[in-house]
């Protein structure tokens, strides 16, 4: 199929990317389970070698199956390009490493996964890398924060656990000025409900182990380029821009132009940091993505209608879902994700830490699991597992206090999550 901006999203998701084997007709996505690929002779070997003809040579640069995500899950960000890897995390890394070189630093929101805060806080300054943390909720504090070693600027769109959405747009108003990219982690919207590149980021990742996967089954992550953003404008990025001494002096922004961000990726970034995706985690991504409308509407159905609930049930303290009217990013969420503000939320437990203790060991649909963006109802107390590292200060500003279960609503039947919160509830506040 020629993929056009004619084709919705609920067509793209079955379709982008895809075409029959040419091999064998196949009409599934084969899974090329194959470490080389023989070539032509020895000038085509040459010249993919050179960069000079796209090819396969090696699966951890290029594989069918994971190109055929790729550019599927490129064209639901409605980006230029994209590269996956083996994590979400791993993506985080590849997105900043043609950004970075030591002495550099990347300006980020206070509210993002857990696992971020301590990749950007603590591991990062092993490469010489920083990470200074802001409030996005001030556009100015993240302009201030910004200096002359700034390479980027990072965020979430929905960030878990506290229910927080960034006004992209404004935070792209002054990464536009400062003339460096806005790097938005889209895992907890999804394309479906948030397309980042419509409001000003120039790249996204993705940990799609989540919702774009939805079963729980693979790691994988993603790094989605808009194409848009110019790395020759100033001498920032010299990654992009300069000769590139492993490819004869070759520069990717001259020669590649709008995809120069996701060739450095592939062709420099895979090659040398070897974050590949395998090929069976990408053919159970890309039976994830076939459903991903279907599923998010569920998801958002079904966290609406249990975040209601919850917040009207006298056990418990306050919810924090930018789907409620009581949220602060109610208004915003509603202008930014007309189509729901997700499946996360948290909930405070009145009676606190050991509380919540009890919720999590009591509740038999809802698992006790380090995860999201399943099909099936996860819940987890933050405090005591993925935000444990955390300061007492950067789990509060991360919405996840003693007192805070955060929810992954799944796509059950609403009325069977409500009746095991409401039984787990009983012997937790008893
Ligand atoms: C899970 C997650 C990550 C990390 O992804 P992995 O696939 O676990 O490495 C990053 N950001 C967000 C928002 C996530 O939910």
């Amino acid at each position: 199929m020629t993929d056009g901006p004619t084709y919705g999203f609920d067509t793209l998701q079955i379709h982008a990317g895809a075409r029959p084997d040419p091999a064998t007709g196949a009409r599934q996505t084969p899974i090329y389970q194959t470490t080389a690929y023989v070539f032509r002779d020895a000038d085509h070997a040459a010249a993919l070698f050179n960069l000079q003809e796209v090819g396969y040579i090696y699966s951890r640069l290029t594989n069918p199956t994971i190109a055929v995500l790729q550019e599927r899950i490129a064209t639901l960000e409605g980006g230029a390009g994209a590269v996956c890897c083996s994590s979400g995390h791993a993506a985080q890394i590849m997105a900043l490493f043609p950004l970075m070189q030591p002495g550099c630093n990347v300006v980020a929101s206070t509210r993002l996964y857990g696992g971020t805060v301590t990749q950007f806080g603590q591991t990062i300054k092993r490469f010489g890398w920083s990470a200074t943390f802001v409030d996005f909720d001030d556009p100015d504090a993240v302009a201030a924060a910004i200096d002359e070693n700034t390479r980027a600027v990072f965020c979430e769109s929905i960030a878990n656990p506290g229910g927080y959405v960034t006004d992209i747009r404004s935070i792209a108003d002054v990464t536009d000025a400062a003339g460096i990219p806005l790097i938005v982690d889209n895992t907890s919207a999804t394309p479906y409900l948030c397309r980042p590149f419509e409001h000003g980021a120039a790249l996204i990742v993705h940990s799609t182990t989540k919702y774009l996967t939805g079963n729980g089954t693979v790691m994988g992550g993603c790094v989605v380029d808009s194409g848009t953003f110019d790395w020759s404008a100033n001498d920032k990025f010299p990654s992009l821009s300069q000769p590139e001494p492993a490819y004869h002096g070759l520069k990717f922004h001259e020669t590649f132009g709008p995809l120069a961000f996701t060739f450095h990726g592939i062709a420099v970034g895979l090659r040398d940091l070897g974050m590949t995706m395998n090929p069976q985690a990408a053919h159970y991504t890309l039976m994830g993505i076939e459903t991903l409308s279907l599923r998010m509407q569920r998801h958002v159905q079904n966290a609406e209608t249990v975040a209601a609930w919850l917040e009207a049930d006298p056990r418990v303290d306050y919810v924090t879902y930018a789907g409620l009217p009581s949220s602060p990013y109610y208004e915003r969420a509603k202008a930014l994700y007309p189509k729901g503000a997700g499946g996360l939320f948290t909930f405070a437990v009145k009676g606190g830490y050991d509380a919540c203790v009890k919720l999590v060991n009591s509740l038999e649909i809802f698992s006790h699991v380090a995860n999201l963006g399943d099909a099936r109802s996860l819940v987890i107390h933050a405090a005591s597992t993925t935000h444990r590292q955390l300061t007492a200060e950067q789990q509060e500003a991360a919405g996840a206090g003693p007192n805070v279960v955060r929810v992954s609503i799944g796509i059950e039947d609403s009325d069977d999550l409500i009746r095991d919160l409401d039984q787990a509830l009983s012997l937790a506040c008893s």
